[in-house]
């Protein structure tokens, strides 16, 4: 019995102290540190995620090199699906402007189509014939056409009615307005929610409220304790304490063109009531509206157009 325990032993110890006495000559405690410190940094990079907003079709100039159409489209990287938001209104210049800022069509999983307008979804058609390998969200109000160019081309079709989620951190409001339905994109990030429109047909104000209310959750449940503890305490059912979602950033066309100064500054005060941090109105904003956010919003505003990317670090 003795003689099997020592050499049950041998067997286990042996080989373990072989191998440390090699770990030890092969990394001294230098390199221990490195080692460990680039470990860290890995698992941290794996953890942090950047979300990048890239304008790919706007009638606002901004890269020199794309060209400018009346109209909209956004590329959206960082979530666990590339996600393009709206497509423009002619796809030959959506697909030439990716072109440009390198990006490849077969790069991305879902489109998101804001509403019915030409200039947000005329370039549908040639972006499928590129990659008919995507999921198409697009408001279940649309016609039966602009769905069967969906179905045709072998893509898959997700009508929309009321909020959604579309992935991990990314929902649509659903159908918001009466006349001219539009859907609207809320992403989740650790900075707030990030909010993205094509014209903000039923109000920027009412689409930026109304993701509020959407994302508006229970984040810190306080536990019943007169159910859990011996004594009963007074008042203790359960509560629940609700933290209403900051906005981080809205952008996209607030539809504010044809508005006046007068108008266009209860629109900006009404934004700013609502707390949104930054704004990036573009596309159907006009001058003057994007001259009186710059104003109000100073730094914190971000002029967008044509081919302007914007990085939020650490966003996930
Ligand atoms: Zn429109
Ligand atoms: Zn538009």
């Amino acid at each position: 019995m003795y003689k099997l325990n020592r050499i049950i032993l041998f067997l286990v110890f042996t080989p373990l102290e072989v191998f440390l006495k090699g770990m030890r000559r092969l990394f001294n405690r230098k390199s221990f540190v490195i080692l460990g410190l680039l470990t860290g940094s890995f698992i941290s990079l794996g953890i942090a995620k950047d979300l990048d907003l890239t304008i790919v079709y706007d009638n606002n100039a901004y890269n020199e090199k794309l060209e400018t159409r009346w109209g909209f489209s956004c590329l959206i990287e960082g979530l666990e699906k590339t996600i393009l938001f709206d497509v423009g209104g002619e796809g030959s210049v959506l697909l030439k402007n990716m072109e440009k800022l390198k990006i490849e069509p077969k790069t991305i999983d879902i489109i998101i189509l804001s509403h019915i307008h030409h200039d947000h979804i005329g370039g549908l058609s040639d972006f499928l014939r590129e990659n008919p390998l995507v999921t198409v969200y697009m408001p279940s109000s649309l016609p039966q056409s602009v769905k069967d160019k969906v179905k045709d081309a072998g893509a898959k079709l997700v009508e929309v009615r009321s909020s959604i989620e579309i992935c991990k951190n990314a929902y649509s409001t659903g159908e918001l307005g009466a006349w001219i339905k539009e859907e609207s994109l809320i992403i989740k990030t650790s900075k707030g929610l990030v909010i993205i429109t094509g014209c903000a047909h039923p109000g920027i104000v009412n689409i930026v409220e109304k993701a509020k209310e959407i994302l508006k959750i229970n984040v810190y449940p306080v536990r019943n304790v007169a159910e859990e503890g011996s004594k009963i305490y007074k008042g203790s059912s359960h509560q629940k304490k609700k933290i209403s979602n900051r906005v981080y950033l809205v952008l996209g066309g607030f539809h504010l063109c044809w508005m006046n100064a007068w108008n266009i500054k209860e629109i900006v005060n009404g934004i700013k009531k609502e707390k949104v941090e930054k704004v990036a109105p573009c596309h159907c904003s006009g001058n003057l509206a994007r001259k009186l956010f710059e104003k109000t919003y100073g730094k914190d505003f971000i002029l967008v157009g044509c081919g302007k990317k914007i990085r939020i670090k650490d966003a996930f």
